[in-house]
């Protein structure tokens, strides 16, 4: 597959190339709003290098595009990417709205082209692990679910995600869209209502960077999420409390294939096993098999809007103090 990669970003530069090369795919085209950028890019991993997304577009040889800009980009940059008729990857949150996401599901739809987002923890081992004890009934009916998502931002990270809202910054744009994928991979469900409260804790300049909320699922299971910019030593973990046992897994919410994982039982204490495979090099494969007519992505566009949904509703909440509906936009 030749791609065209909208967004001179650090997850593009690093994991993404990694995988676009481990799928045995090449860099046909870097986009980015700096030429300098770009071409700095290019010298890195290979293609054209542009300021203009049309070039890259109008290129007939480029099959799929990966869109890594700042979020209130992906909007106008996947449908754009849609009109021409590629394949598109498009990063979390999928846009700004619930709104802009369903237009950009219906385009791809109407388009006839594969429409993904890129949620990568869905494609760790240690969550397949996860769920398929869930889905074998190991722990009974969920009754909770906790994540523990709150980590320090990398320096190198402190930029739009602290400062701008207007770009998507803040936590829960950036993380809590996260937390509602994998909790509805695991429980195959969707959130109904959320409680939220979220505060500057030492980084947010114009945004939030701490969250905790509480959301009800339809099976009536509770789900506590906390996700944070702000937390050096907290590390990651997401747990599962069923009627018949508990999953404790530990730094699993990561980009990484690493992480811990506990069956807890009345028969005792399991630790589980999981393959090693790099998220992201998975979540590109399944993409790529979408593309080619079998079976659909990791993560489609419908799981972009959704995860969007309990986002935008989180911050609703947060916002009036009010329990919030999360409204899915007909989807
Ligand atoms: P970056 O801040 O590294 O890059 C975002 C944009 O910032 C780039 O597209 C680029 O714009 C611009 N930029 C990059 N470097 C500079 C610089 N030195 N000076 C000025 N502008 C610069 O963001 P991330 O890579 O962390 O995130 C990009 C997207 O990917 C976001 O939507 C984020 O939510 C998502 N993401 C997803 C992850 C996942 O696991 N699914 C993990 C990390 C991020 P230009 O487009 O002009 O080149």
């Amino acid at each position: 597959m030749r791609w065209a990669l909208i967004g001179a970003s650090t997850i593009a530069d690093g994991p993404m190339v990694g995988a676009i090369r481990a799928q045995g795919g090449t860099v046909g085209w870097i986009v980015s709003g700096s030429q300098a950028r770009a071409q700095d890019f290019a010298a890195r991993h290979g293609g054209q290098a542009t300021t203009e997304m049309d070039r890259a577009l109008a290129d007939p040889t480029v099959g799929a595009v990966y869109i890594s800009s700042t979020n209130e980009k992906h909007f106008p940059q996947a449908m754009a990417a849609i009109a021409a008729g590629k394949a598109v990857l498009c990063e979390k949150p999928l846009a700004m709205t619930v709104d802009q996401a369903a237009i950009m599901v219906r385009a791809a739809a109407d388009k006839g082209v594969t429409f993904a987002t890129n949620h990568h923890l869905r494609c760790a081992g240690s969550h397949r692990a996860i769920k398929a004890l869930i889905d074998a009934g190991r722990i009974g009916r969920i009754l909770s679910v906790r994540v523990h998502h709150a980590v320090f931002l990398p320096p190198v990270l402190q930029g739009w995600r602290i400062s701008a809202p207007e770009a998507g910054g803040g936590v829960i744009a950036d993380i809590t869209v996260h937390d509602a994928d994998t909790v509805r991979f695991h429980l195959g469900e969707d959130p109904v209502a959320v409680v939220a409260q979220a505060t500057v804790s030492g980084l947010g300049q114009g945004v939030e960077d701490s969250c905790m909320s509480v959301w009800s699922m339809p099976s009536g299971a509770q789900v506590f999420a906390h996700e944070s910019f702000t937390h050096a030593h907290a590390g990651t973990g997401i747990e599962f409390h069923g009627t018949e046992g508990s999953i404790l897994a530990r730094n699993v919410m990561t980009q990484r294939p690493v992480g811990e994982i506990e069956l807890v039982t009345s028969r005792g204490r399991e630790a589980i096993g999981f393959a090693a495979a790099d998220l992201y090099t998975t979540g590109l494969g399944a993409f790529l098999e979408a593309v080619a007519g079998r079976g659909r992505p990791a993560a489609d566009g419908v799981d972009g809007l959704k995860s969007l949904a309990v986002a935008a509703a989180v911050r609703q909440a947060a916002t009036t103090g009010l329990r919030t509906q999360v409204a899915y936009a007909g989807f």
